[in-house]
């Protein structure tokens, strides 16, 4: 067993699942969800957990939400096409999940994608989007490759139902994460299954009001040790804009999900064992403590695997 896999099996040892490989397209239920995690991390340039950054396909289409670094390295390794990859859903606008942007646009554009990158996000995203184009135009004019790939469709939107096409129905919600004024959580809806995502926030009752019942909730955490809380002057602050792991266990109890991934892990000088156990004193269903490229296919059963990192 590689050594990913072998986190993984650590990662569902509490919740009695086994790991496995992801069952090839053709094996899974056409109803199915599948959910990858393409960073995991926090702002800081780890190469390990890349920037926030989660892909939904459903129905044989692509979404993705926020775009922090690494997102094109994770597609690649995935061998998901970049051109495929041409909606994308921004919780808000802190860089960590927006760095990422202008490689998927424009590495999307020069391999192939054929039509405007479109982008809903909160107030603010056209106006980025537009500035981002202009801010490339020299590359995009002098490319002989003028087709509409080339191009930005971005909106901004408020709380309520963004996307609803082929079947899938997406809503952005409110969440709490000061000073923004606009901080956005999704719901993803397909085939009666659902998907939600915390965004950045911290503890809110409108993720369990969301959530409830929902397959998936994958949910950021930010955790200190006692020694850092008391002798940081800077990190209880940051803190204060994040869940701690107590209160993203009541989230998920309160909220009944099937299953819990934590993703946009922030720790200082907490290991991922005191993560789970701070967890565990409100929460005691499935939990997966995510990883860089971890999926999940969410059918009857949700079965979480992971694929190696390329060289
Ligand atoms: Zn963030």
């Amino acid at each position: 067993m590689k050594l990913a896999n072998l986190l993984v099996a650590a990662a569902l040892a509490l919740t009695g699942m086994t790991a496995q490989s992801a069952p090839a397209a053709e094996e899974r239920d056409a109803s199915d969800l599948r959910v990858h995690l393409l960073g995991t991390g926090s702002p800081l340039p780890e190469t390990f957990r890349f920037g926030p950054s989660t892909l939904i396909e459903a129905g044989g289409k692509k979404y993705l939400f926020d775009a922090g670094r690494g997102v094109i390295q994770r597609l690649y390794t995935l061998g998901i096409p970049f051109n495929e990859v041409d909606k994308l859903f921004l919780t808000h606008l802190h860089s960590d999940h927006t760095i990422g942007v202008p490689d998927l646009y424009l590495t999307g554009w020069v391999r192939g994608r054929k039509v405007p990158l479109q982008v809903w996000g909160p107030e603010g995203t056209a106006r980025m989007m537009n500035r981002l184009a202009e801010a490339f135009d020299y590359d995009i004019k002098v490319r002989l490759d003028q087709n509409p790939g080339s191009k930005v469709d971005a909106v901004d939107v408020g709380p309520g139902v963004v996307y609803e096409q082929d079947g899938v129905k997406i809503t952005a919600f409110a969440v709490d994460h000061p000073p923004l004024e606009s901080s956005f959580g999704y719901k993803f809806e397909y085939q009666g299954r659902t998907v939600v995502l915390s965004g950045d926030t911290r503890y809110n009752e409108e993720v369990i009001k969301n959530a409830k019942g929902a397959d998936l909730l994958v949910h950021e955490v930010a955790a200190a040790s006692d020694e850092l809380m008391k002798t940081s002057p800077v990190i209880p602050k940051i803190l204060a804009k994040h869940t701690l792991p107590e209160e993203a266990g009541k989230v998920f109890t309160e909220a009944g999900v099937r299953m819990a991934v934590y993703s946009h892990i922030v720790l200082f000088d907490v290991t991922e064992k005191e993560l789970e156990a701070r967890t565990r004193k409100t929460y005691d269903g499935p939990l997966v403590v995510g990883r860089d490229l971890m999926t999940f296919d969410i059918g009857d059963k949700i079965t979480v695997s992971t694929t190696e990192p390329k060289e």
